[in-house]
């Protein structure tokens, strides 16, 4: 690609966020530039997108952590013109423009392909959220967590992350207990996911006992604070945690008697810096094991220029399941 294009991005600067034309001579460094079609709208995006703390480290900045795509050009052998391509995080939209584009420079060395079986559009609905639960599944069975362990409570399972991992444990045959703070609007949904039963959040959410009533096998929290400290509490002797994310808050105000005592584990998941072949085995995975009518189950469309209404909205905890981008409408 040696002509200059001209496009549409979002852009998160010193002091607004705003969607304005943009060249690809300002995509900044990179091996290899995909027309990106889809993005989507993690938690991070929304962060990004509100000008909050914690994501962007540089400004001016395309916001954006995934991408799903076409390759355009590459000077990496690997990857040739039209490829479909995705990135999950690897620093996009953190520390290099990102997907909230219609066009990315990027580390040619960051690109997974899109699985045969799975649409651009599917790939972007799974995004870093579901990718995320996948890594939590595969942490889960690493530690020899199986469907006959006993339940497996996920938190936050309205979210992007939670209800992937819903889908994505119920399809394996897990029995999935789901907390969520709406119960009344998301039941329903979550019952339609694979959830066997449901936990109102506020159970979890304040201060509770060190050790509580052995109740689950496997917890998958994307909430922390003191969601993943009952959660902890609650674990069986041998039980197994993964810990994502912080909807509740970073703070973890435990104690170590669920380690001491019944010997559970707690094993963290970052989905940014996966090395690459972890990144190929857990889309393998999610082709092979996600449900496909579920995932259109959970995914809602957006335009480019809806981004930031969405990205108010997941802070707020409003939306669910998973919001793809796509670039072009
Ligand atoms: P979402 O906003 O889609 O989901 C978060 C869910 O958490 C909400 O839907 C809500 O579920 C629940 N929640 C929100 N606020 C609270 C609260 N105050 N107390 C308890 N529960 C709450 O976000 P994502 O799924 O995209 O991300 C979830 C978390 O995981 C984020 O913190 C994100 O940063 C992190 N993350 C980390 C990754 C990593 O690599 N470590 C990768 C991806 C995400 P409900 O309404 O059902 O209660």
């Amino acid at each position: 690609m040696t002509e200059t294009e001209m496009f549409n991005a979002w852009w998160v600067g010193e002091d607004d966020t705003h969607i304005r034309p943009t060249s690809t001579a300002e995509l900044g460094e990179g091996d290899t530039l995909v027309r990106v079609e889809f993005s989507g709208i993690n938690y991070k995006d929304g962060l990004a997108l509100s000008r909050r703390p914690g994501v962007l480290r540089t400004l001016p900045l395309i916001p954006g952590i995934d991408l799903v795509g076409m390759v355009r050009s590459s000077t990496q052998e690997r990857w040739s013109v039209g490829e479909r391509v995705l990135i999950n995080g690897a620093g996009l939209g953190e520390t290099h423009n990102g997907g909230l584009a219609q066009f990315a420079r990027v580390n040619g060395d960051d690109l997974v392909r899109v699985p045969e079986t799975l649409s651009n559009f599917r790939a972007a609905a799974i995004g870093t959220a579901g990718f995320t639960a996948m890594l939590s599944v595969l942490a889960l069975e690493d530690r020899g967590i199986t469907a006959s362990s006993g339940p497996v409570l996920v938190t936050g399972a309205s979210g992007g992350v939670g209800s992937i991992a819903v889908a994505l444990l119920a399809g394996l045959g897990y029995e999935v207990v789901a907390s969520t703070g709406r119960i009344a609007e998301q039941g329903n949904f979550l019952r339609h996911l694979g959830a066997s039963a449901l936990l109102d959040r506020a159970e979890l959410s304040e201060p509770g006992k060190p050790l509580q009533k052995q109740s689950y096998a496997a917890v998958v929290d994307s909430v922390g604070s003191h969601t993943l400290v009952n959660a902890l509490a609650r674990l069986d002797y041998g039980g197994v945690a993964t810990s994502c994310g912080l909807a509740q808050g970073i703070d973890l105000p435990g104690t170590v008697m669920p380690f001491i005592l019944r010997g559970v584990s707690l094993t963290g998941i970052n989905s940014v810096y996966a090395p690459s072949a972890l990144r190929e085995r857990a889309w393998q995975r999610l082709a092979r094991d996600l449900d496909i009518g579920l995932l259109d189950s959970l995914t809602s469309s957006i335009a480019l220029d809806e981004a930031g209404t969405a990205a108010e909205q997941i802070l707020a905890g409003k939306l669910r399941g998973r919001t793809v981008v796509d670039v072009d409408a």
